[in-house]
């Protein structure tokens, strides 16, 4: 299954920056210079000491992103509330397999 970038993130182990590259050509070092981001939702690419990277980046199944995707629709479409969105995207996310159910629970 394909995956696609839903967040380029990053924490520098030196100064504890957590930095995010938005868009393709968003390009950041942290506050000390350690280590750079860019990609956007295009690709990872990792600037610097790369032993200084806390990984924090976020793919998702392309059809776990497309569920989300309709989810949002049928809520739009039905005039959800945006109460009534997070909750299809939380049932999306739990018909993919994507939530840790233990933490669902009472
Ligand atoms: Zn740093």
């Amino acid at each position: 299954m394909a995956k696609r970038i839903i967040q380029n993130e990053i924490q520098c182990h030196s100064c504890g920056e957590i930095i995010h590259s938005d868009h393709v050509h968003d390009f950041k070092w942290c506050d000390c210079g350690a280590v750079g981001i860019d990609g956007g939702l295009e690709y990872l690419r990792r600037s610097g000491n790369l032993h200084d990277v806390v990984e924090r980046s976020m793919l998702i199944d392309e059809d776990a992103l497309a569920a989300c995707m309709q989810a949002i629709s049928w809520a739009d479409d039905t005039g959800r509330n945006t109460h009534g969105k997070v909750l299809a995207i939380i049932r999306a996310l739990r018909q993919h397999d994507l939530l840790d159910m233990n933490k669902f629970g009472e």
